[in-house]
Formats: C-alpha cells, structure tokens, sequence
C-alpha cells in the first residue's frame, strides 16, 4: 500500500509533482507477477484516481468562479508542470502492465485498450499531431473573429443565432443571410486550412502503417466493435427509414407554420435541427428559482425510480451541483467525476428554460452513471466508450420525459408537457439524416484523400448528400451556402469522425425509452444494471445489459422511428 495520498480535496488540489513522482517511481521499480499484480493495480488506481479528480477539481473550480486568480493559476501550473509528465509516467507503467503477459481479472477491455493505443503509437506522429492541433486552433479564430452588425451593434455570430429562435420569420430570415454571409466571406481560408488537415492527416495515417486516415482514427477512438461498414448500413437504414419520417415532420411544420415550403431560417441550426417555435405559442417557463429547479428534478426522479431520486438529493445536499447562471461562471453544461471518493459533480447554466430542464436531466444521467460503477475496483475500468455513455444521459432525458408533468411530480401542464416532448422526439429524428450526412461525407473524405483535398469535389459531395438525406428544406437560390455547409460542421475539421457516436446513443436511449413503456421497473433495473459495468465489457455487452440492440440495420432503426412516431401522435392529442 502506498502512503501519504492525499485524501481531502484540498489536499488532492494542492498535490505537488515530486510527490505524485515518488508514487509512480515506486509503481515503476516493484515486481510485477501473478501474486502482487492485484495490490500493485490497487495503487496505481489510487494515484490515477487522485491526478485525475485533482484535474476535475481545478476544472470545477475555474468553471464555478472564472475570476478567481487562484484557481487558475493553479489549473495552469497542473496543465503546464504536472500533466505532461504524469502521461509519460502512465505510459510508463501501462507498458510495464503489458510486458508482464499479465490478464488481472476484469481487465480484458483496459488491457486490450492499451494493446491498440500502444500499437498505434508513433514517435514520430507526435510533432503531427501536434501540428495537427494547432490548425484546430486556425479552425477556431476563423470563426471566433466572425462578427456583424446588428441594429447598429457589433454582435457575435453566436449572439445573432438568438434570433432564430423568434417567432417571426422575417426576422429570422434576416438573421439567416447575414450570418450565412459572413461565413461564406472566409470560405478560401477555411477551404486552405482543410487542404493542410487532410496533408497532416495523411501524413500521421503513414506513420501508423494505416491505408488511410480513416483507419488510423478508428483505432485512436477504440472503435473495434464496428466498421465502417456499419456506419454505411446505418446511414442506409437511416436514408430508408427516417427520411420519411423527417419529412412528414417537416410535413407537419409547414402545415403549423401556414407555408407553401420550409426554408433553411424555419430550423433552429443548432445541436439538432430544431423547428423554429410558431408565432403565438408562448415559451415554456418551467422554473424562476434554482431551488424549484432542484425539487421538481429530485421528484421527477424520484417517481422514476427510488434510488436515482436518493442519488440526486445527496448530490444536492453534498454540494455536488452547481445549476444557476451569473456573472463570472463559465457557460455551458458538464458532469464531472471526483474518482477518489467515486462521486460525480454536475454543472448547468440555469437561466429557467424547458433547455435546462433538459440538460439537467440529461447531466443527470451522466451523474447516475458515476455512482452506478462507485464499486468497481480499478479506475481503469472506468472509461466508458461515447456510443453507451451517451445513452446514459439521453436514455435518461427520455426515461424522465412521462414526469414533466405536474401530476407526476414534473413542471408542466399536461398540453406544456406534449409540446416539450414531442419537439424533442421529433428533433431526434431529424437529427438522424443530418448525422448520416457528417458521417458520409467523411467517409467519402478519406476513401478519396485526393477529392477529398479538394474543396470544390467536397461542396459538391456535400451537397449531394445533403439533398439525399434533408430533401424536406428547399435551398433554392442559396447553393453555395448549402455546399459549404461541410465548413460549418466544426467536428469534420477539429474532431474528425466522432459523430456517429450520437447517432448510435440515440438509438440505444430510445429502446430503452421503449423497454419502460412495456415495464418501467424492469426497464429501469436493466438500465442501472447496464451503468453499473463501467467499461468493463465491450460495447454490445453494454448495450445487451441495459436490453438493447447495438446494431445498425433497417429492423432496429424501423422500430425506434415507430415508437416514437406512435408517442408523438399520442402527446399531438394532449397538447
Ligand atoms: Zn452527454
């Protein structure tokens, strides 16, 4: 057993480097066998546990308060001095895990994890993918630096995006164009910088010995349990049977709307293509006190299930949340783990939106999941893959969803409640097509690196997809802003290929949303049973737990559109 870890967060926040290295170096010198392999897993699970909740610490604490000087500092002093040469001694001791030929018990999934990221590892890929970074960054001042005037005012384009949730159209258009406008003003910058991403990508591929990019990228994200292959059966299946669906939403606006066609500004451009609200339909004010925010949320869960509601009031209490909004906190929404006491931490920008209530529930199910795995042993068996963590927080969104009610414990009005849910069952479905054009058009990329690197053949691909999968939105008069809509997409450039993730979450959530609808307890069971093995197994056998198909076929997605299509119609008649 180690000695002197520190124990209390200001202890782990306050850590120092010649500390933490005198831990590793006795990691590093102890004899590795069959007997002491355990013990040695046990320590090295301690320290990894205290850097890695040390990092949360800091993270939580720059986020809560952007003004305090000593928090970032040091946050600061934990990137530069401390993080570089805790990877390298990780690293050091993941190989010394390898060349022991040891199989610890439970640690199939982490240890074949390592086997690919050191196989996949490249000395001379490091300056690469550094570089590769660094055009990221290129990627982000191009759109960072885009402003326009707006009534008179510099605005960022962030800010004029508000204006597409307004009920007039006129308006939104406006908006639209003058956005749309100004991206299109820095199309050759954008289009130079992807001609140097895909020669850096090419060049990493190389090195790795992969055929191509595509492959390299498979490998970095631990995707071994599908292909590419099945990213073109889903996108297929996808085009068969949620383009329709798609369309008859789309069908539906128009009709709501009062419009002959629906145009690119009648969409809420955002995470998913949301329909713009109509005029005269007032937004959803659910909460106008955190302290309403909590108690609602905390019985939603409760009348969900006993034990999540128990798991979210002693976050509550234990000051493991951070909901409201104000001056010096940073935006947007996380859960975060402290991994030495296995708790989560979760925290939203709470303003009194029907989005907050969402994201709440949604970070939620990402808090669940943390203490869910609080028994397993190793930290290491603790990385979850994206395609099921994400189940657990939108599964959860959907769970929740019967609950928004006032009779069951929720915030709403039965009408209020059909409106939320069925916007957000059908921005599910829309948002499908729009996943299988990202994924696509990637995959075409890299099985044509010299198209590919040609941004004239990626205008025209993208917009081939884009008319095959969102035939339901007409773009006449505006193809050059459709085409380039491949720019727009920040993850084709910075995060390449991990799109399709969301896609598969989705599709996991909504079975399980389907399992509660037939037997909420055993639905419910399975769910928890499923968060429970951590990263323990593979990614079917987590989809399997929780009673759900990882697959990619016509059948699965057929029936996902069906229940949600039947769930709509019925929410269309208590609105
Ligand atoms: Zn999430």
């Amino acid at each position: 057993m180690l000695k002197n870890l520190p124990s209390t967060p200001q202890e782990i926040i306050a850590w120092t480097w010649p500390a933490i290295e005198k831990h590793y170096k006795k990691l590093e010198a102890r004899p590795l066998d069959a007997s002491s392999v355990d013990g040695w897993l046990a320590d090295w699970s301690s320290v990894g546990e205290r850097l890695q909740e040390m990092y949360s610490r800091l993270s939580v604490a720059t986020s809560i308060n952007t003004a305090d000087k000593e928090a970032e500092a040091r946050m600061n002093a934990f990137l530069d001095g401390i993080f570089p040469k805790a990877m390298a001694v990780e690293q050091k001791l993941k190989e010394k895990l390898l060349a022991s030929k040891l199989e610890p018990k439970g640690f199939q999934i982490p240890l074949r994890n390592m086997r690919a990221e050191a196989d996949l590892f490249r000395e001379s890929n490091l300056a690469l993918l550094a570089d590769q970074q660094k055009l990221g960054i290129e990627f982000d001042k191009i759109y960072g630096a885009q402003t326009v005037k707006w009534e008179g005012e510099e605005i960022t384009l962030t800010r004029l995006a508000l204006n597409f949730h307004q009920p007039d159209r006129a308006r939104r258009e406006k908006a639209w164009h003058l956005k749309a406008e100004r991206q299109l003003s820095d199309r050759k910058a954008i289009n130079d910088l992807w001609k140097k991403f895909m020669a850096v990508r090419a060049k990493i591929a190389r090195n790795a010995d992969k055929p191509s990019f595509r492959e390299y990228i498979w490998v970095q994200n631990l995707r071994f349990d599908y292909g590419p292959e099945d990213c073109k059966s889903f996108a297929a299946a996808i085009e068969k049977v949620v383009v329709p669906a798609a369309t008859r939403i789309y069908q539906k606006r128009k009709q709501a709307l009062g419009l002959d066609v629906l145009r690119p500004w009648d969409l809420v451009d955002g995470w998913f293509l949301r329909p713009a609200p109509a005029a005269g339909v007032p937004a959803l004010e659910p909460f106008t006190s955190i302290e309403k925010l909590k108690t609602k949320t905390s019985s939603i869960f409760h009348n969900l299930d006993p034990v999540l509601g128990g798991y979210f009031d002693s976050m509550v209490a234990e000051g493991l949340t951070d909901l409201d909004n104000r001056k010096n906190k940073a935006p947007g929404a996380y859960c975060t783990s402290f991994p030495s006491i296995r708790k989560p931490f979760v925290f939203v920008n709470a303003v009194g939106t029907h989005e907050d209530v969402m994201t709440t529930l949604h970070e939620s199910g990402h808090a669940f999941h943390v203490f869910e795995t609080a028994k397993i042993p190793y930290i290491h068996q603790l990385s979850v893959p994206m395609e099921f963590a994400e189940v657990a927080s939108m599964g959860m969104e959907l769970l929740a969803s019967p609950f928004l009610t006032k009779a069951r414990g929720g915030f709403y009005s039965e009408s209020e409640a059909g409106r939320a849910r069925v916007d957000h069952l059908e921005g599910m479905i829309l948002f499908w097509p729009f996943m299988a054009v990202v994924d696509l058009f990637q995959q075409w990329v890299y099985e044509n690196p010299k198209k590919g690197a040609d941004p004239a053949a990626c205008d025209n691909k993208w917009g081939e997809l884009w008319d095959r999968f969102i035939p339901g939105v007409d773009y006449s008069g505006l193809e050059e802003i459709k085409e380039t809509g491949w720019h727009r997409k920040l993850h084709i450039h910075q995060v390449p290929f991990y799109y399709v993730e969301y896609g598969l979450a989705q599709l996991g959530a909504v079975q399980i949303f389907g399992n509660a609808r037939k037997n909420q307890s055993s639905a419910l069971t399975a769910y928890r049973k499923a968060l429970s093995l951590g990263g323990t197994v593979s990614l079917p056998e987590l989809f399997a737990a929780a009673n759900a198909r990882f697959a990619f076929d016509v059948p699965t997605i057929k029936k996902a559109v069906d229940l949600m299509e039947t769930v709509v119609k019925e929410l269309d008649k208590q609105k």
